[in-house]
């Protein structure tokens, strides 16, 4: 559609920009080359890989694709590049039927805009990030909040569609842009009311008030005296594993009754939920084990003098072995701190080795609405079905996602399995992802598919624009043929 001065206008997204020509529109994704509305990054096909080990790496522009239109396609036409139509109704960008094992199947791609979406970061930490519910900001904005801890993970919900949608136009606009980030593995900063300032990148160790975070706990408190319980016996007598959630006592847990460990009398100040095992010793924090706790003995009450004895040996170590100290208690049974012996040593190190780099996993989390379903078929809730008896595939730039159980669409994906820079952005504000459904073509028919828009594989491999990459190896093929569903 022209405009004034020789613009034209984009129709992909509700934004409708009029572009002048040499120029891109709002997002950035398309422009207007000579009076033709193009998208400006190319299409992203991926090639199967015939060997493991290679990530994603562009093949050359000259592409032999010739050689591979066969009954066996070794390329899948992604989303990514592929373009969004708008409205609803209109098909999407690429219907593309292909032959695979003999079965004729047809892949709906195209770039989702999603004003329902958000991330869920998971970051590999003891260390208390700020308390639950609390706000997580972004230049001063509020787009999130920190949610339910995990195991040696503490967990954050950014985005949605209150922060996208129903704050100022600048909660918004800070919002899609951090989400963008994180999704296309760009590093963000963020700060939590309350707590902690982090910096964040999908794939990358957390940056936790300026310290890189090296480890992922081995374990709670209560698991670590069960794995290491052996190691210690006959070294010491007493450890004591400080964790935020459950901390361990080696004498009382089950672990140390089964091998006989003396009683030493120590008084853990917390609440005592099963023997060895304590809840609530501090308060969270920073400190040793995602407490606040600088000192250990902090949380030591006394020792019991009918069951302590002068030169009981202690160990006090947190859950990565990061913190740790040893001590022996003098004539009045107070613990004196001493240098660790090596035996000692060699088990705390063991904690440590026992620890996985810590990491920061972000899943971009969406819901596919009305303009990407009616892309689909004209009868929007057969996608859904479809894909519920698992009669269609739902990826996300070829890389495998996790669609919820019940209504709608709703898929999550971990953006280091896609390729990079696969997220977009439209002002609405929303977030642009790419998404493919692939079926078998009668199933495609049968759900009140585009059939009329159904173009073969080798038209979009001779057409130009195009963008090879290598499937990411650890990423199952999307023509794969999938497991029959079970009737
Ligand atoms: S924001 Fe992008 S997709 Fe939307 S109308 Fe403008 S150029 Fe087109």
């Amino acid at each position: 559609m022209s405009g004034p001065d020789d613009k034209i206008r984009c129709d992909a997204c509700p934004v409708m920009c009029y572009i002048r020509p040499g120029m891109a529109g709002a997002c950035d994704r398309y422009a207007n080359d000579n009076g033709t509305l193009v998208r400006v990054d190319p299409h992203v096909l991926l090639d199967r890989t015939v060997m493991g080990g290679g990530g994603l790496v562009p093949f050359l522009d000259q592409h032999d694709w010739d050689a591979r239109a066969n009954a066996n396609p070794r390329t899948f036409v992604t989303a990514i590049g592929a373009g969004t139509t708008y409205p609803d109704y209109k098909p999407a960008p690429f219907i593309v039927s292909a032959e695979v094992d003999g079965i004729d199947t047809v892949t709906v791609v195209t770039e989702g805009i999603f004003s329902y979406c958000g991330v869920k970061a998971k970051i590999d930490t003891d260390r208390h990030l700020g308390a639950e519910c609390a706000a997580v900001r972004a230049e001063g904005e509020e787009i999130g909040h920190v949610t339910t801890a995990e195991y040696g993970s503490q967990m954050l919900s950014l985005g949605g569609v209150r922060h996208l949608t129903g704050g100022s136009k600048k909660e918004g606009r800070v919002t899609c842009d951090t989400l963008l980030k994180l999704c296309n593995r760009q590093p963000v900063e963020l700060a939590i009311d309350g707590g902690s300032n982090l910096i964040l990148e999908a794939g990358a160790s957390p940056i936790v008030n300026g310290t890189r975070e090296e480890r992922m706990r081995v374990g709670c408190g209560s698991a670590a005296v069960g794995m290491f319980a052996k190691q210690w016996h006959g070294n010491v007598d007493e450890v004591v594993v400080v964790d935020d959630h459950i901390t361990g006592v080696l004498s009382e847990h089950q672990a140390g009754k089964v091998l006989d460990v003396r009683e030493t009398g120590i008084r853990i100040r917390g609440r005592r939920s099963t023997p060895g095992r304590y809840f609530q010793v501090a308060e969270p924090g920073v400190g040793w084990g995602g407490t606040n706790l600088v000192d250990p003995l902090a949380i030591v009450n006394a020792f019991d003098p009918k069951h302590a004895w002068p030169g009981l040996r202690l160990l006090m170590v947190s859950t990565t072995g990061e913190h740790y100290a040893y001590f022996e208690l003098d004539a009045s049974l107070r613990p004196v701190e001493k240098e660790l012996p090596l035996a000692l040593r060699k088990s705390v190190e063991r904690i440590r080795e026992n620890c996985e780099p810590a990491l920061c996993t972000v899943l971009f989390m969406g819901g596919a609405g009305g303009s990407l379903r009616a892309g689909v078929t004209e009868n929007p809730v057969r996608l859904t079905w479809s894909v519920r008896e698992a009669l269609t595939r739902v990826t996300c730039g070829g890389a495998p996602v996790y669609v919820w159980p019940g209504g709608g669409i709703t898929f999550m994906v971990d953006v280091t399995r896609l390729p990079a820079n696969a997220f977009g952005y439209v002002p609405t504000p929303a977030l642009v992802a790419p998404i493919e459904f692939t079926m078998r073509r009668e199933d495609y028919e049968r759900l009140g598919g585009h059939m009329d828009e159904v173009r073969p594989l080798e038209t979009v491999l001779a057409a130009a624009g195009k963008r090879h990459m290598v499937q990411t190896a650890d990423n199952p093929w999307p023509l794969a043929p999938q497991p029959k569903p079970v009737s």
